[in-house]
């Protein structure tokens, strides 16, 4: 869990990695509808250039789908989802209906101005989902994923005023599932605002589990989105 821009997408790339199970972003699976036209795609691409949120109907049921494929039994980690209040109702349904459930709820704790100068310089590989950013996490070639070999791009919802209008639609649909997560005492919180090594390594405190393998992780920076 986490802002816009909080460093859900690095830390969920890493922890997925290390513990070698699929990261689930839905904003990469709406992103790769948007870009096969699908018909979904098509529906939802306004919205997501606007910075508002794609129902809950939709969202859920293209997770719910997503958490049945194989890759996923031996577990996942969720970025992005869930993002309103019946979105976390609904995922505790699915996972209670497939026998799993939540192991941790993490949320990455950050300050709005630093987010939004944050987003300036990020650029992502669209394919592979890698996020950079231009000075504190750049690849090792200008402008090229350094997984996937794809061109950088900057997002269309990246801009400055989208990305205050998504700052507050997080602070309004997306704050009460902290709220309620936190209420049931089930949110574990880490400092965002450290560099990416570092909360890194607290998330992997947080979790349990030995980060030993942080040198496989050679970009440094003191702030990436
Ligand atoms: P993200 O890459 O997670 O920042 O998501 C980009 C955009 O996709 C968001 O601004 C929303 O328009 C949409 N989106 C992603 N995840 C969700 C979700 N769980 N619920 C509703 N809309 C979502």
């Amino acid at each position: 869990m986490g802002a816009p821009g909080a460093g859900k997408g690095t830390q969920s790339q890493r922890c997925a990695t290390l513990l070698n199970v699929p990261k689930l972003s839905t904003g990469d699976m709406l992103r790769s509808e948007v870009q096969a036209k699908t018909p979904l795609g098509l529906d939802i691409s306004e919205r997501i250039n606007r910075g508002d949120l794609v129902s809950d109907e939709i969202i859920v049921g293209l997770l719910a789908d997503r958490i049945k494929e194989k890759d996923c039994t031996k577990g996942f980690i969720l970025d992005g989802f869930p993002r309103t209040v019946a979105q976390a109702q609904a995922l505790d349904n699915v996972l209670a209906s497939t026998g799993m459930s939540l192991d941790h709820i993490i949320n990455l704790k950050v300050n709005e101005e630093d987010l939004v100068k944050r987003f300036t310089g990020r650029r992502v590989a669209l394919g592979s989902g890698q996020t950079y950013h231009v000075e504190n996490n750049p690849p090792k070639e200008q402008g090229i994923c350094d997984q996937s070999g794809e061109k950088l791009v900057q997002r269309p919802d990246d801009s400055e005023d989208v990305v205050r209008h998504r700052l507050d639609v997080y602070y309004e649909q997306t704050a009460p599932v902290i709220e309620f997560y936190r209420s049931e005492k089930r949110l574990e919180e880490i400092d965002g605002m450290n560099s990416v090594n570092e909360v890194f390594e607290d998330l992997c405190t947080t979790i349990g589990v030995n980060n030993s393998e942080l040198h496989k992780f050679s970009r440094t920076g003191s702030c990436c989105v």
